[in-house]
């Protein structure tokens, strides 16, 4: 190390240090390194009869990995705070009955022995900068998908990707989900230069949620083909068979017919940008 280096904040999720792109391999798929990774299902997991129907809709409709909230940070207290335990055992029932890995978010570091047949922990904005579960996630043993805080800079991002990368686990994957601006039209403000610029600054995979981002399921589908087009290495989609009765986040969520004609455009978009036929 030089001393340049010394004194980066952020040196294993340094694209300097490690030129090539990391691929985060698990249940016979990958994450980053020119493929292009689709994660979809509901918000929350609210009920079995709910979450296997989005599971199976977001399967036949060619998600690549299942997701669905069991523990929810709700900004109000009085609202669903997800199934809890149960929820994670539909997800372990899901991931069976698809096929499909499934992700999931913790939101204490207590939670973490229920998570062990999650495939991908799941890190949310408002626990970006929690260090002390960055450093447990560390010791996992299994893919983290860190997304970006709702005012971080790159930099904290990849600081805080650090603080697992530094404690062992090499499995960090980044996710764009929109940061905070003056604009209130809007949930958030997708900030779609942070594909590239973090492409340039790190080797990590970089997803982009276009859901949390817009917050209005009118745009998702808009800011997704922005996101495919900026050379995102997949996307977190947020879909519920029935959105008006959501729990949570129902303004954002696609039914699934809308779910699958972006994912037919995004994969078209994809093949235009990598220059392949099939936009894998
Ligand atoms: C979520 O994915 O449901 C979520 C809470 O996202 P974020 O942490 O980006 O707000
Ligand atoms: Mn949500």
């Amino acid at each position: 190390m030089n001393s340049n280096e010394a004194g980066m904040p952020f040196r294993l999720a340094s694209r300097r240090l490690h030129p090539e792109d990391t691929i985060v391999a698990l249940a016979g798929r990958q994450i980053g390194g020119g493929t292009f990774s689709v994660i979809a299902g509901p918000c929350a997991v609210e009920s079995e009869a709910a979450f296997f129907a989005a599971a199976d809709a977001v399967r036949a409709a060619g998600a690549d990995f299942l997701r669905g909230g069991a523990f929810k940070p709700r900004t109000s207290p009085y609202d669903f705070q997800g199934l809890e335990r149960e929820g994670i055992r539909l997800l372990e029932e899901a991931r069976v009955r698809t096929g499909l890995p499934v992700i999931s978010e913790i939101v204490d570091v207590r939670d973490l022995p229920l998570f062990e047949n999650i495939d991908i922990i799941q890190v949310g904005a408002r626990n970006m900068q929690n260090y002390g579960l960055l450093k447990t996630l560390g010791h996992v043993g299994k893919p983290v998908l860190l997304k970006r805080g709702q005012s971080a800079t790159y930099k904290e991002l990849l600081t805080a990707a650090e603080y697992i990368l530094a404690e062992g686990n090499p499995e960090v994957i980044l996710c764009e989900r929109g940061i905070r601006t003056f604009e209130t039209y809007t949930r958030n403000t997708l900030d779609v230069t942070a594909v590239p610029a973090l492409r340039e600054m790190t080797h990590l995979p970089i997803l982009v949620d276009p859901s949390h981002a817009s917050g209005k399921a009118r745009f998702v589908e808009p800011l997704a083909l922005a996101a495919t087009a900026a050379g995102a290495d997949g996307l977190m989609v947020e879909v519920h068979n029935d959105p008006a009765a959501a729990l949570s986040d129902g303004e954002q969520s696609l039914r699934p017919g809308e779910f699958r004609e972006l994912l037919c455009r995004a994969r078209r978009i994809r093949a235009v940008v990598c220059g392949d036929e099939d936009g894998e």
